[in-house]
This record gives C-alpha cells, sequence and structure tokens, in this order.
C-alpha cells in the first residue's frame, strides 16, 4: 500500500512527501488546500466543489499534519479549516506521479 515515508515542510508554501516506493512529491500547500476532498469542500453525492478558491488566503499554512489511521492525512489550515483529511493514494494521485501498481493497472 502506497504511504509516505516523510513528510516535511519545505519553506513557507511547499510539502515534500517522501513515498514508500522510492518517489518525491513537492506539494504547493494552497494546491492542497484547494483540493481538500472533506464534506465541506466536495458535495458528497456530486462530487462538485463547493470550495469557493477565491477565499481560501494566498497565504494559506497548514498548521497541523496528523496521520488518521494508517491511511490518510490530515491537516489543519490556518484558514481554521480543520476536518480535510488526505487520504494517502489521494495524494499520490494529486502529485501527478502515479505509484506502480497504479500505472500497471491503468
Ligand atoms: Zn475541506
Amino acid at each position: 500500500m502506497i504511504a509516505p515515508t516523510s513528510i516535511q515542510r519545505k519553506g513557507h508554501s511547499t510539502l515534500a512527501v517522501s513515498w514508500n516506493d522510492g518517489v518525491d512529491s513537492e506539494y504547493d500547500v494552497r494546491q492542497l488546500r484547494l483540493n481538500c476532498p472533506c464534506a465541506a469542500c466536495v458535495n458528497e453525492w456530486t462530487g462538485e466543489k463547493m470550495l469557493d478558491s477565491g477565499k481560501v488566503p494566498e497565504d494559506i499554512r497548514p498548521i497541523r499534519l496528523f496521520s488518521v489511521g494508517r491511511y490518510a492525512m490530515g491537516i489543519e489550515w490556518s484558514d481554521g479549516h480543520t476536518t480535510g483529511i488526505f487520504a494517502y493514494d489521494y495524494l499520490r494521485r494529486l502529485s501527478g506521479k502515479p505509484s506502480v501498481t497504479e500505472s500497471l493497472t491503468g
């Protein structure tokens, strides 16, 4: 199963993730915030984005990172949003670098 071996803040706006298959990804933290998959940001039924990107501050920062079980990471944001849970496979897909198993199965 795909999982990070390390997650580090790099500068003010970048999150660097090293994965257990040897791939390193870097994320712009605001892009992560905009892609928050929680029910407050994305309509659970339609998949429609509820989040108004204009309301996410340009200088949004993760305040706290926490692991959720073995499959996901939660982020507390400087705009007060705390319900965002990023499953590792979702996080990996956001990086644009599919994991080996995903690329094999298409
Ligand atoms: Zn959210």
